[in-house]
């Protein structure tokens, strides 16, 4: 039997998100390395994929990405390849019949209260809901600690309970840990001190990082099992799921999904939503309404146009639908829970236990990570391999 003559490349990549063009550019740029990357989708910048929809809008496909960080380094290393648009993320809960102001701040209190109050009184009410708990050990008590019983049953309860479909008590602190609580009036939904949006998309920012580099190479619509005997490399860079490399050898990791549905509107139909939204040209009054209710089936309303800027006539809403990862295939979110990372323990040690492969990503570390925390760990192991390979 003749042998299938293979190509020799000095990193085979698994997937074009953050970590694997980050690291192909690290590795050509720097080390002068051939790198292929495979990505089993139809298109480069992973769950940061943005794209000109047919009513003409920019949206983010799989759901909203906000851009932010409290690291130079990182935002540093991504101004090479793209300018920056600041953004101040507004967001509101709709929940008993109108929209609040969220995350719960001194507005917030106001619109409980129905009148203009300081933050020396929401200050005096919270300790009042407050409950007693030194070390808050999951995302109900670190909710509970902070604002009391009605004020989670309010705005995070449902809502978590919808995305996680596990009870708040079975999560980790640092999911619903997440949102701030404010006692003044800042009402920016997050907390890091740079945010901003890629001036032309994410799928810009990647398309110029790999355009920057002479040695890279991406196919699109390949798996890294269809492709992996066409190559002989040097280092494996894996970003796709850990448990899947290992052919789930203990158990399937528990991953959360989603499914999104769009809405375009324009012309009448878009008149009519201008007298809810107050704004001319969108359908809603800010880029993200939250749906806390477990009775409403989609978790946040995304209209994204509001933190884009782009002038355009239309608009896009998308709608956010829990979903279990067994009916869509994707792996969206890592569950953090105790008995997930008991399970990722195991396909850690083996991880490492591996020869010249690095496993990063939110996927490949199975870790809740934000997209700068992405960029950090995969410049990090970049610098790891140039010491290796340096030497
Ligand atoms: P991914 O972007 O998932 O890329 C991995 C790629 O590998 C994918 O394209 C996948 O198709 C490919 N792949 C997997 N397995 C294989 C295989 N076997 N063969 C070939 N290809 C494979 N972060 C923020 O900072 N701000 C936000 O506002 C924000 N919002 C988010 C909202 C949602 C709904 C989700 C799901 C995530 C959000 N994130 C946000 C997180 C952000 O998406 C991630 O941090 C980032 O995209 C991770 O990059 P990555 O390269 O690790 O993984
Ligand atoms: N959350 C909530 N109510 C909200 C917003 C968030 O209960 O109105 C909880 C929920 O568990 C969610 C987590 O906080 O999964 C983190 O929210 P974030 O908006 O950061 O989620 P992501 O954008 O990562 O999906």
């Amino acid at each position: 039997m003749s042998e299938i003559k293979k190509t020799p490349v000095d990193a085979l990549i698994v997937g074009a998100g953050y970590a694997g063009v980050v690291m192909a550019e690290r590795l050509s740029s720097q080390l002068g390395w051939k790198c292929v990357i495979v990505e089993q989708r139809d298109h480069i910048a992973g769950n940061a994929y943005d794209y000109i929809d047919d009513a003409g809008v920019l949206i983010h496909k799989y759901g909203p990405h906000y851009f932010r960080s409290n690291s130079q380094r990182i935002v540093d290393y991504l101004s090479d390849f793209t300018e920056w648009s600041p953004v101040d993320y507004q967001i509101k809960s709709y929940t008993r019949g109108k929209y609040w102001n969220f995350p719960i701040n001194l507005n917030t209190f106001e619109q409980i209260v129905e009148r203009e109050a300081t933050s020396d009184e929401f200050e005096a009410w919270l300790e009042e809901q407050r409950e007693d708990i030194p070390e808050p050990r999951n995302s109900e008590e670190v909710i509970t600690s902070q604002v009391g019983k009605e004020l989670y049953e309010m705005f995070f309860k449902g809502y978590t309970i919808k995305q996680w479909k596990k009870d708040p008590r079975e999560l980790d602190k640092s999911v619903c840990g997440r949102i701030p609580i404010r006692l003044n009036r800042d009402d920016n939904y997050l907390r890091e001190k740079f945010q901003a949006l890629p001036s032309k998309g994410y799928t810009a920012m990647f398309k110029n990082m790999l355009d920057s580099v002479p040695d890279v190479e991406v196919l699109l619509g390949k798996s890294y099992k269809d492709t992996v005997e066409e190559y002989t490399f040097k280092k494996l860079i894996y970003t796709g799921p850990v448990d899947a490399y290992f052919k789930q050898c203990f158990g399937p990791l528990p991953y959360r999904s989603l499914r999104f549905e769009q809405e375009s509107y324009s012309g009448e139909a878009l008149k009519e939503r201008e007298k809810i939204s107050g704004k001319k040209g969108f359908w809603q009054p800010a880029m993200q309404v939250n749906y806390p209710d477990e009775k409403v089936p989609f978790t946040r309303i995304v209209e994204v146009k509001h933190a884009t800027g782009q002038d355009v006539e239309a608009t896009t809403i998308v709608k956010e639908y829990p979903e279990d990862f067994e009916v869509t295939g994707e792996p969206y979110y890592p569950v953090p829970m105790k008995e997930s990372q008991e399970i990722y323990k195991k396909y850690k040690e083996l991880a490492d236990q591996e020869e010249n492969v690095s496993f990063i990503g939110r996927l490949g570390t199975y870790k809740y990570y934000n997209m700068d925390q992405v960029v950090g760990m995969t410049l990090t192991e970049f610098e790891k391999i140039q010491n290796e390979y340096n030497r």
